[in-house]
C-alpha cells in the first residue's frame, strides 16, 4: 500500500502589490485622477506630478512609504503653503 501524497497546487502567483492605485485628485487644478506618483526606492525619494497642470512635488520616503503617503505629504505642503 503506497502511502498518499497530498498533491501540492502550485502557490497562486502573487499579484504586484506595487500595481496598488497610484493616482489622485489634482490640489492645484482640480483634475480628478491626474497626479501621478512614482517611488523611487532607490533615491528614498517620492515624486508626485500632476499630468494636467505639471505641478510637482518630491519627499523623501521609507520602504514602507506608500504612494498615498507622497499624496498625502503634498496636500499637507499645499495647506502649510497657504497659510
Ligand atoms: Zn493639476
Amino acid at each position: 500500500m503506497g502511502r498518499r501524497r497530498s498533491k501540492r497546487k502550485p502557490p497562486p502567483k502573487r499579484k504586484n502589490i506595487e500595481a496598488l492605485d497610484s493616482t489622485f485628485n489634482c490640489p492645484f487644478c482640480n483634475h480628478e485622477r491626474s497626479c501621478e506618483v512614482k517611488m523611487d526606492r532607490v533615491r528614498n525619494t517620492g515624486r508626485i506630478t500632476c499630468r494636467v497642470c505639471l505641478e510637482d512635488f518630491q519627499t523623501p520616503i521609507t520602504y514602507l512609504s506608500e504612494a498615498i503617503d507622497v499624496y498625502g505629504d503634498w496636500i499637507d505642503a499645499c495647506e502649510s503653503a497657504n497659510q
